[in-house]
């Protein structure tokens, strides 16, 4: 239910506006100054609150200003026809209306409505552009970050490494004979092994690191203030992980998979695409030995 503030230094204003608030199925309490209303605007969500423009110590533009600066609240300004005050010095300050005294409750219910209304509005439109934003940085199958968001977020990684000089690992992850197990027990059976995957990975990690499906069957891992010899102990814990997992297929015998990963550690002032490149080059160290293993490689310069 949508929350009004009446804020005005006039007890009379103040209960006949509650009483009408309360007819038009509104919840609404009150305050007598801005110092009052803004104490209550600490401790409870308010949608909108309605101000006379004249209170005692703060006045109604102060107090709208503050509002407007540090909470997500709209204004309605009250004001006599005789105020030195006009309609631009309302919505200047972030009124989103201004109504006239005497009050007329018609007009103000009419006033009131456009304004949640409209509030609504942009809390629709604020939530739809979040889940886009979600969208266009999430894989669609495994709901990790896919590798545009894994580009963006190394980038970013690697800026604050070089600016602060604290350490950063890089995982490179990729499923042994995955083709096989999509041959043997179908695609479907293959989608559901990336899925968990991607679970059993984000289980084994810290809330500052972060998993992205890099391509169909590899996935990357930013570990930021990490080194590399903790990151081959995250990937040992991801390893283990994995080849403890049982998948059950409904018409074949359980089967588990095993990974081949790469580690490294960001030299300073490399770029990006080497740091990468090296994360490669050991999860394919890691391959040539033999799959489901661990392979750490060093920068040549660091080496
Ligand atoms: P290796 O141990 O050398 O990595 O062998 P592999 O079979 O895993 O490697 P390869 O690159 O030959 O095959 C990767 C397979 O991953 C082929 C492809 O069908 C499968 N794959 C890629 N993306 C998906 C996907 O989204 N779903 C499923 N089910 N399979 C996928
Ligand atoms: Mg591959
Ligand atoms: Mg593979």
């Amino acid at each position: 239910m949508d929350k009004i503030l009446i804020v005005d230094d006039d007890a009379g204003i103040r209960n006949s506006m509650q009483e009408f608030m309360k007819g038009a199925g509104y919840n609404s309490f009150t305050a007598s100054n801005a110092e009052e209303a803004l104490e209550l605007l600490k401790s409870d969500i308010v949608d909108v609150v309605i101000a006379d423009i004249i209170l005692i110590g703060m006045d109604g533009l102060e107090l709208t200003d503050f509002i407007k600066q540090n909470y997500d609240t709209d204004v309605i300004i009250m004001t006599g026809y005789s105020e030195k005050y006009s309609y631009e010095d309302a919505i200047n300050k972030g009124a989103s209306d201004l109504v006239f005294k005497p009050i007329h409750y018609k007009e103000l219910m009419l006033r009131l409505k456009r304004v949640l209304k409209e509030r609504h509005h942009t809390k629709e439109r604020t939530q739809m552009l979040k889940t886009l934003e979600k969208l266009a940085i999430t894989d669609g199958l495994t709901k990790l970050y896919n590798s545009r968001h894994f580009y963006s977020q190394l980038e970013i990684e690697i800026g604050r490494c070089n600016r602060y000089g604290h350490s950063l690992a890089l995982l490179l992850l990729d499923i042994d004979n995955f083709k096989k197990c999509n041959d043997t027990y179908g695609h479907l059976e293959g989608d559901k092994v990336l899925v968990r995957l991607g679970q059993i990975i984000k289980s084994c990690l810290r809330t500052m690191d972060s998993a992205y499906r890099y391509g169909g069957e590899e996935f990357t891992i930013i570990l930021p203030e990490t080194t590399g010899k903790e990151a081959k102990n995250v990937a040992q814990r991801i390893s283990d992980a994995v080849e403890s997992e049982r998948f059950s297929p409904e018409t074949r015998e359980d089967f588990s998979i095993t990974i081949s990963i790469g580690v490294t550690e960001y030299y300073k002032k490399e770029q990006l695409s080497t740091f990468i490149h090296r994360a490669d080059k050991a999860m394919y160290k890691s391959k040539a030995k033999g799959r489901n293993r661990i392979s750490f490689l060093v920068a040549e310069k660091a080496g």
